[in-house]
């Protein structure tokens, strides 16, 4: 038995003196020098007693150091969970828990706050820094290197909390055939090879940056410009150096508003890809305008890895997330799993070997939705074209019903976005006596605009269905988003509640 994820990913750079982490200050590190550091992390993780299938929780600064720790794991069988940095010891205690890890990785400052929270969870503790300090990091590089273990296809390689914005988070279970199997399909359609270099300023405890990003790197052969974090001016400075990026909407949005953005600073750049929400149709356009590159969306999640995405050759259509890939079938259902006709909106359910495993330890929610002929309910809304390109109309808890019927909020959204001096919108439903629920605008202004609640819906009335148009627009000066770039809606549902009812 193989350990085909492992073989796919550093396999074939064993021993290669080329560059696969180069850092922003200019520091490269070889395939060969990280091969040896992930294969003493994997020796370390054995000399701590874990065994194929033990889980390591890591709560850790994006770093090599990190990497290195997650390649280890896949090397000795270990099943990872990367943690958010944002988390708070209170919930890092749950995921320790639940996941029953039997070590926690964490930073040198957060350790007074975990310790207690290791022990009562039954984990043991280890310091890993950004910079390769730490006693674990330290025991690592003392560590004799381990030989990698054999795993089947289906055992699990990662389990990925997804972000849980209603109820608890969920550990999805990303076995070693689902991620490899997605990673090959993207660097196929995208024509990743190792003359590209990937700009990497994305988290890599979610599944854009780590196993988007890293897997096709990986798999392509090609170096990564590794910034700790998202930061515009060194995105700016280090674009010249790269062919690629991987972004979320409002790395998009940030470097617009910079006016060195030309398109003679992405004189070296062949492919922007963006994802993990939605880019606006304006976005696209404007970034085309600057630097005569039409942005490539592409629509996955978190159970499923890749889903959808814009074609490399073919038009790439602004406000649409593209073609199911390869091997993957998508269909647009109602409430019980039946197509609904041609164009019309529907959940997507989706089959194919990116689809992940279940929940761990909820064999009730992944029952719920994970259907016995393999197909997933996302939970997202959306319609597919007569071309067979497909469109995300919302999550279907934000739908809204209102006096009975149906108002998708992009809908809405969009109509907003299209009018003078709105910079972007949100559309929420809130309790109302008569309708149930009542649309309610959230609107930003472009800077200096002024805008007022009759302005924006005298604009909408002529072209938006009566029972779709607000019945409350509030001003803000910007909409509530996680790391990923998503509106936190349930903040803004939280906000106006009350806002029909007293
Ligand atoms: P996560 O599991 O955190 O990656 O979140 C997945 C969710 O992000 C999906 O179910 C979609 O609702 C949303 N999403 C991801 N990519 C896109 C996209 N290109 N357009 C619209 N929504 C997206």
């Amino acid at each position: 038995m193989a350990n085909h994820l492992h073989d796919a990913l550093f396999g074939r750079h064993d021993g290669s003196a080329r560059d696969f982490l180069i850092l922003p200050d200019g520091t490269r590190l070889s395939h060969a020098a990280f091969g040896d550091l992930a294969a003493r992390y994997a020796g370390a993780f054995v000399a701590a007693g874990l065994k194929p299938g033990d889980r390591v929780a890591l709560q850790l600064e994006k770093s090599p150091d990190m990497l290195a720790a997650i390649a280890g794991a896949i090397r000795a069988g270990i099943v990872f969970l990367p943690l958010n940095t944002a988390y708070t010891p209170a919930e890092v205690s749950y995921f320790v828990t639940d996941a029953g890890a039997r070590l926690l990785l964490c930073d040198g400052r957060n350790a007074g706050a975990l310790a207690a929270i290791a022990e009562g969870a039954g984990a043991a503790l280890g310091v890993v820094n950004a910079d390769g300090s730490g006693a674990f990091a330290e025991a690592a590089r003392a560590a004799a290197p381990a030989p990698v273990a054999a795993r089947r296809a289906d055992d699990l390689a990662a389990l990925l909390y997804t972000s849980g914005t209603t109820g608890r988070s969920k550990g999805a279970m990303m076995s070693h055939a689902n991620l490899l199997s997605n990673a090959e399909v993207l660097v196929d359609y995208w024509r990743f090879t190792d003359r590209d270099v990937l700009l990497h300023a994305l988290p890599i405890f979610h599944t854009h940056g780590l196993f988007v990003a890293i897997n096709v790197a990986l798999l392509a052969g090609c170096p990564m410009i590794f910034l700790p974090r998202f930061d515009a001016d060194e995105v700016i400075r280090l674009m010249p150096q790269a062919t690629a990026m991987m972004g979320v909407p409002t790395f998009y949005t940030r470097l617009l508003d910079d006016p060195r953005l030309t398109s003679d600073l992405a004189r070296t750049m062949r492919l922007f890809i963006s994802g993990s929400a939605p880019l606006l149709a304006e976005t696209h356009r404007q970034w085309e305008t600057r630097t005569g590159h039409r942005i490539l969306e592409r629509y996955g999640m978190t159970e499923t890895n890749m889903i959808t995405s814009n074609p490399y050759a073919g038009a790439r259509r602004a406000g649409t997330v593209g073609f199911p890939l390869p091997g993957i079938e998508l269909k647009v259902c109602d409430g019980e799993g039946r197509d609904v006709p041609e164009g019309e909106i529907g959940t997507l359910e989706v089959r194919g070997p990116n689809v992940f495993q279940g929940y761990w330890n909820m064999p009730e929610k992944t029952a719920e939705e994970l259907r016995a002929d393999g197909f997933f309910i996302t939970g997202d809304l959306g319609r597919v074209d007569a071309d067979g390109y497909v469109t995300i109309v919302g999550r279907g808890k934000d739908l809204i019903i209102t006096g009975g019927y149906n108002v998708y909020p992009k809908e809405v959204e969009l109509a907003l976005d299209d009018l003078p001096g709105v910079l972007e919108s949100a559309v929420i439903g809130a309790p109302h006596r008569d309708y149930g629920e009542g649309v309610v605008a959230v609107v930003v202004p472009e800077a200096g605009a002024r805008l007022d609640e009759k302005t924006i819906l005298d604009a909408l009335a002529g072209g938006l269905a009566r029972f779709k148009q607000p019945k409350a627009v509030i001003f803000r000066t910007s909409l509530p988003r996680n790391t990923m770039g998503k509106v936190q809606k349930n903040l803004l549902r939280d906000e106006v509640k009350a806002i029909f009812t007293t």
